[in-house]
């Protein structure tokens, strides 16, 4: 099969699908089918790549990458295929021909938000990489019938709803009925002699679903697998028969359950067991799928390694390490010793989170009543780690199995011939810190791969204006070459230039505006500097000094209304899990403030606090581009990498920011005098902790106290002055991300910056240079650094038979 696409042949696809797959005319046709037709005739372009690649990797049987992850927050497929097979233009004609605008059918789609922030869309943008490196790739995880919750606001207050993505037919995906696995649970394990064998209390199947994901121009397109849940038996007719209908369809029901919703915990653990059923699930099906796939072509499972390289996105998939020795021992018949070597130098680990609320254990017995056979494997495992340690005379003492847990990062670790965090500054601390034991015993496994974002849907797909000039100024190669940005350093120092770089960004404050106006009945006006922080709300994220910030700010207007202020609009977005209470306290008080200050007649344009609800990938990709200033405060030492700051620095906007995660690098790529570092160092951190008084900071700073007062006594509540109290209460007890600590540091650097955006000249110059300097953060050269140190994996892109 040939022929990616003949011009002038989508207005007839689109026509065809219209009538042959949604069933309707165009006189009766609603903004949604035309998406779906639109969508139909868009994923036809992909076929004939999609079979070309995995026929190719068939023939030539080469290695194979099996991305793991829990979450792919993917957002709107539909306009980042469109511009991956660069159809935009067509698709606007075929479209207004009818009348239709490409604009309100792309934005008809609803997110496809099967995570819930950075990790999830992390793996997102390493699909697109893969596709478009030609790396031979497979992404695995759950197709959860309902995604990340949506979010509104009563009153202030975070409001959750159930996220119904599936309800309009989803057309990316091609459902695989026969492709079926057999996924247990429970039951027991029954030894004879030297053989095992796992005889499950439960059986569900796990089925997949296909969406081919392409690459930049399509010159290479892999798949992701997501695994639904299914009913081993679908209906037991006996209880119909009497007359028990809901009993008759409960197998069905419970089956189902396990892929029913994604867990909305960001960087928290939720030590449930339908978690570790979900975890198991995916992992279990993907595994067996790959055995199908390497035993095809290949008869010694222990030469799997040669084939497959497995990446574990976080430790939700650590199960695979002994999910694999078991089906390589019990089930295909290695020894224990050889199906441990093979499965360790088939697993790769990539470590999220050094904070120890997201550390996932799981009790020995939850474990053991869920999957009997794994926890006996668990044990072997954990002994040859113990012997290794034994060799090794470190003095130091990791185990698996500790105080009755099964401690996932461990199991992770030990079942994998790679580790790596996600930033140069998380893989120094991992080393210090949760894996420093591990690290003595190992010292040749941890490495880094500093995250990336992919410039397709981050930059190329979000910005047409700033796409556009640099298509024009140093020619399209940027878009799969995004070091090439750097063609345009020099022209920081051009006004006209600079003056064509900012235009674009007005604009795009513009149409923000414009949004805002309509969306949520509120003025703002474009020449303000757009101040961005969005990400979930989390406190070491720490929006809370973001908002005593623009509280203190609002303070110092009032006190001198005509001094000379920058005009300001912050906006805030992010969700909070349902049951992070405190994380949902700093949304309300957020929203108080907000009211508070864009009332007041004397703050008038000068400052203006916006925050939009149901922050997600298309909010983004919306926002990012307008962005004058970029929020990355984090409690240094907390965030592993962030990518949210890699986006905002590639769309020109300046960050503001503390030695954490990859700012430290996105710092030493755009240079010191074109971000603004404030606050202590995680060292500094680490040393503030001996002794802390969050009142002793409050005290010293006048600012500050100004603004919890007015929080005490319910400046922000009128008429509810206790509201706040708990926020408040939290602060003093324990802050334990140092925000009283960093506060006055961060105030006198956004002062930096109201000076910095006053001078016109100045802030475009730096604008520029975030651009022209930060192409390395793209996803591309993260995935061929994995690809390299880590997976031994070449591209197969443009390779010739
Ligand atoms: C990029 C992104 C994130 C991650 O942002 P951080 O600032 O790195 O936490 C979270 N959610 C969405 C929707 C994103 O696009």
């Amino acid at each position: 099969m040939k022929d990616i696409y003949e011009p002038g042949s989508l207005t007839q696809a689109i026509d065809f699908h219209l009538a042959h797959s949604v069933g309707k005319t165009p006189d009766t046709a609603s903004t949604t089918d035309w998406r779906l037709a639109l969508s139909r005739a868009v994923r036809d372009k992909l076929i004939a790549p999609w079979f070309e690649a995995t026929n190719r990797t068939y023939a030539k049987d080469r290695k194979r990458v099996y991305y793991l992850s829990m979450e792919f927050l993917l957002g709107r497929i539909l306009e980042d295929a469109v511009n991956n097979l660069e159809l935009e233009d067509d698709a606007r004609e075929a479209l207004a021909k009818h009348g239709v605008s490409f604009a309100d059918v792309v934005n008809d789609e609803p997110d496809a938000a099967l995570g819930n922030g950075g990790l999830g869309r992390l793996a997102a943008c390493f699909l697109d990489s893969m596709s478009c490196l030609g790396i031979p790739a497979y992404g695995y995880g759950i197709r959860y019938a309902h995604g990340l919750f949506r979010q509104s606001f009563d009153q202030g207050k975070q409001v959750e709803m159930a996220e119904d993505w599936l309800r309009h037919q989803h057309n990316w995906e091609f459902e695989r009925s026969e492709c079926l696995y057999d996924i247990g649970f429970g039951g027991e394990v029954i030894e004879t002699g030297a053989q095992a064998k796992w005889s499950p209390s439960d059986i569900v199947m796990a089925q997949a679903y296909d969406t081919p994901v392409a690459g930049w121009q399509a010159r290479w397109t892999n798949t992701l697998r997501l695994w639904s849940a299914k009913p081993k038996k679908i209906f037991d007719l006996d209880p119909f028969n009497r007359g028990e209908y809901m009993q008759a369809a409960a197998p069905a029901v419970l089956a189902e359950t396990i892929s029913r919703v994604l867990y909305p915990d960001d960087s928290t653990e939720t030590g449930k067991a339908l978690r570790l059923k979900q975890e198991f699930f995916f992992t279990s099906a993907s595994l067996q799928d790959l055995l199908r796939r390497f035993l095809t072509h290949n008869g010694d499972l222990r030469a799997l390694p040669t084939k497959v390289a497995i990446q574990m996105n976080d430790t939700h998939p650590a199960i695979a390490g002994p999910e694999l020795i078991r089906l390589l021992s019990d089930v295909h018949g290695l020894s224990f010793d050889d199906a441990f070597d093979t499965a360790q130098n088939t697993l790769h680990y990539t470590n999220h989170t050094l904070l120890p609320e997201a550390l996932e254990a799981w009790d020995v017995g939850l474990m053991r009543s869920i999957l009997p056979r794994h926890m006996q494997l668990i044990e072997r495992i954990d002994d040859r780690l113990g012997r290794d340690v034994a060799m090794s005379k470190t003095g130091v003492t990791p185990r698996i199995v500790e105080n009755n847990v099964v401690n996932m990062g461990t199991l992770a670790f030990t079942c994998s011939r790679r580790v790596n965090g996600v930033s140069a500054l998380h893989t120094d601390l991992m080393k210090q810190t949760v894996f420093s034991d591990l690290h003595k015993v190992y010292p040749e496994r941890i490495l880094n791969q500093t995250n990336g974002v992919t410039p397709r849907r981050w930059l190329h797909g979000c910005n047409p204006g700033l796409r556009d000039l640099l298509n024009e100024t140093i020619g399209t190669e940027w878009v799969s070459d995004l070091e090439q940005l750097e063609n345009i350093a020099p022209l920081a120092d051009d006004p006209a230039f600079r003056k064509r770089f900012m235009a674009i960004k007005q604009d795009n404050k513009r149409r923000l505006a414009d949004w805002v106006a309509e969306n949520m009945n509120l003025q703002i006006s474009p020449d303000a500097m757009f101040d961005i922080q969005i990400k979930r709300i989390h406190e070491y994220k720490r929006q809370l000094m973001n908002a005593f910030e623009t509280a203190a700010l609002a303070n110092a207007i009032r006190r001198e209304p005509d001094a000379d202020w920058t005009p300001r609009v912050k906006f805030f977005g992010g969700k909070a899990a349902p049951a992070y209470v405190d994380a949902k306290n700093i949304i309300r008080l957020i929203n108080d403030i907000a009211q508070s200050i864009n009332t007041d007649p004397v703050i008038g344009d000068r400052l203006k606090v916006v925050y939009p609800p149901n922050y997600n990938v298309s909010l983004a990709e919306m926002l990012i581009p307008a962005a004058d200033l970029s929020e990355q405060i984090s409690t240094a030492g907390k965030e592993a990498s962030g990518t949210g700051n890699m986006k905002f620095a590639l769309n020109g906007a300046v960050t503001i920011g503390t030695l954490d995660g990859a700012n430290v690098e996105i710092c030493d790529h755009v240079g010191a005098t074109n971000i603004y570092i404030f606050g202590m160092t995680a060292a500094e951190v680490q040393a503030a902790r001996e002794g802390y008084v969050t009142q002793d900071y409050i005290d010293r700073s006048p600012i500050l106290n100004e603004v919890i007062e007015q929080v005490r006594t319910g400046f922000y509540s009128p008429g509810d002055p206790t509201r706040h109290w708990p926020v408040l209460e939290k602060l003093l007890r324990d802050d334990y991300f140092m925000v009283a600590a960093d506060f006055d540091a961060y105030w006198d650097a956004q002062r930096r910056v109201d000076g910095g955006f006053a001078n016109k000249d100045a802030w475009a110059r730096m604008a520029v240079l975030n651009t022209a300097l930060s192409g390395w953060f793209s996803s591309d050269r993260t995935i061929q650094g994995y690809a390299k140190d880590i997976w031994g994996i070449d591209s197969l892109a443009g390779e010739t038979e």
